[in-house]
């Protein structure tokens, strides 16, 4: 009998985190795979779902989105938060993240039904690291699992360097500087820019998560990285051969997406008109405006977006500045911008309220720097523009990308945030947001920057072009799930003939 398609073809399931900053580059990944003839399953919760649909070309049968129910209740959270974003406060978060843990079931169900009707089981899992649990149950259908952190190279050796080591014990101040323990760079961190779960071992949602998710790096079958050896070939290769990981580069995944309307608008509808901010942008000349944008869970709260509005207006710069906020009809005077601003600004200045087209105003030539909290997927949008940044950490791994960009790469300056702090982030007056914004836009250091970031830029095309680290290491991947599936296949050809 002769094999039809549907038994060639490769099938891998993804299970992004429910935060636009991990399903955004998982929808990257499915379509990638679906354009070089492999088929996609995304699992996610309906909140996703129909955005998620939307980001697919009508035409591509190859991917397939599965839903399923995020176990909310069990938690104590509202029905309704089926995001991270949704959760506001850290207490929202842990819970929400708790009811992450409680996914597994659901998807060794949807692995059974398959066993059940004879469906070919998924050849592996693309598991979020947020999904420790993911590890054992590929292991139970005996699929591998490889997991997805979204981050950088330099994040992913500096978090296990860190967790391996843990020098923020030798010192004996939150500010007291230390160095990375075991590490290809010099790199000096403090302890109050070490997360919080990696620190305190109180046995909280997240310290417990934290401490699985790294035993699981340790037992997984390798690691997808969003990133391309030349932008930090020292930290590939310190990753794998000094860490001892397995792991394939296969980025700047948004690179591979040509259709402009989808590169304008990732992860969710816009909440300007892309053609008005276009026509804005245009108006303007190279290089001479500031994009101010601090992902999808950063969250400031009111008197930390007055010292930006203020340091903003100081550095007299031009900026796009998006912030997490409704307008509100028929108020006069909102309590978080200075009186008269969007007056003053008139011209000079862009408020997005809501989700911005991000990629395409990084891509506009006017935009010259980007005030980021240094989220992996805004790191690599801004390195891939060929712009350099102003790095304001707030949590996650971003203090950690911050030292890659500022240190290493150097293409950014700090604004001089010092404190891990979920969402609301360390606070920075006026003034250090006035002098880090003109750092970045003026004099020769920032241009220097900027054709360091250029060049980053170029590197970044080709890795993703035919014959390319990115494209190469991709091939490598599916060669070595194939070759796992006729393992596979054959183990259980030699069992049924026995
Ligand atoms: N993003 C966007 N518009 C916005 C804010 C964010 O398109 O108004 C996109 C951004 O381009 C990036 C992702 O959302 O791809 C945010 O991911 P990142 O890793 O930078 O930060 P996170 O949201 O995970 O903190």
């Amino acid at each position: 009998m002769g094999s039809n398609k549907t038994d060639e073809q490769l099938h891998i399931f993804f299970l992004p985190l429910m935060a636009q900053g991990h399903l955004i580059p998982a929808i990257d990944m499915a379509k990638l795979f679906s354009s070089r003839g492999l088929k996609s399953t995304i699992v996610t919760t309906s909140l996703f779902a129909p955005f998620l649909s939307k980001s697919l070309p009508t035409s591509d049968t190859q991917i397939d989105i599965l839903t399923i129910k995020l176990p909310t209740a069990e938690v104590g959270l509202p029905e309704d938060v089926e995001g991270v974003h949704m959760a506001k406060t850290p207490d929202m978060q842990n819970k929400f993240f708790r009811s992450c843990g409680l996914l597994g079931p659901q998807i060794v169900d949807i692995l059974e039904q398959r066993r059940r009707r004879r469906h070919r089981l998924p050849d592996c899992l693309v598991a979020d690291m947020f999904f420790p649990w993911a590890t054992d149950v590929a292991a139970k259908f005996g699929i591998p699992c490889i997991l997805f952190h979204g981050t950088s190279y330099f994040a992913l050796c500096a978090a296990l360097c860190v967790f391996l080591h843990e020098p923020y014990k030798n010192v004996s101040s939150d500010s007291e500087p230390f160095m990375i323990p075991n590490f290809p760079d010099e790199i000096e961190l403090t302890r109050s820019r070490v997360a919080d779960f990696v620190k305190n071992d109180d046995g909280s949602v997240l310290a417990t998560w934290y401490k699985e998710s790294k035993k699981m790096e340790a037992r997984n079958y390798g690691v997808l990285v969003n990133s391309f050896y030349e932008l930090e070939p020292r930290y590939a290769d310190h990753y794998t051969e000094v860490l001892g990981k397995k792991a394939w580069h296969i980025g700047p995944l948004f690179l591979y997406e040509k259709e402009a309307e989808q590169r304008a608008c990732r992860g969710m509808e816009t909440s300007i008109n892309q053609h008005e901010c276009l026509k804005w942008l245009d108006s303007k000349e190279g290089d001479s405006v500031v994009y101010v944008s601090f992902g999808s869970v950063a969250n400031f709260a009111d008197d930390q977006l007055m010292e930006i509005a203020a340091g903003l207006e100081a550095s007299g710069q031009q900026f796009i500045w998006v912030v997490k906020k409704e307008k509100r009809e028929g108020v006069v005077r909102e309590e978080w911008l200075p009186e008269g601003f969007e007056e003053r600004m008139e011209g000079r200045g862009l408020i997005i309220r809501g989700w911005a087209p991000q990629l395409m105003i990084l891509e506009h030539e006017a935009v010259g720097g980007f005030v980021t909290h240094c989220g992996w997927n805004s790191t690599l949008e801004s390195v891939c523009s060929g712009v350099p940044m102003v790095s304001w950490p707030v949590s996650a791994e971003q203090f950690y990308n911050e030292k890659l960009v500022t240190r290493v790469l150097r293409i950014g300056v700090e604004v001089g945030a010092k404190k891990w702090k979920r969402l609301v982030g360390d606070f920075v007056k006026r003034e250090a947001v006035e002098k880090a914004v003109r750092n970045v836009m003026e004099g020769e250091e920032a241009e220097e920057m900027r054709s360091r970031a250029k060049r980053f830029a170029e590197m970044a095309r080709r890795a993703v072009e035919e014959g390319g680290s990115s494209v190469s290491d991709l091939d490598a991947l599916f060669e070595d799930l194939r070759s796992q599936r006729a393992a596979r296949d054959s183990t259980k050809k030699n069992f049924l003939t026995k």
